[in-house]
C-alpha cells in the first residue's frame, strides 16, 4: 500500500525562498536550505 507523505496544511499561504524556491516556515527570517533572506510569500486564495 502506497503511504502518501502529506506537507503540512498551507491553505492560507506558501512560503518560498526566492533564491532556490525551497518550502521555508512562515516565521522564518532566513532559508534553511540556502541561507537567503529573500524569502517570499504567497497568498492562496480560494
Ligand atoms: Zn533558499
Amino acid at each position: 500500500m502506497l503511504r502518501r507523505i502529506l506537507s503540512r496544511t498551507t491553505e492560507e499561504s506558501v512560503v518560498e525562498c526566492r533564491h532556490c524556491g525551497a518550502n521555508v516556515e512562515p516565521e522564518a527570517d532566513s532559508c534553511p536550505g540556502c541561507g537567503s533572506t529573500e524569502i517570499a510569500s504567497y497568498e492562496i486564495g480560494s
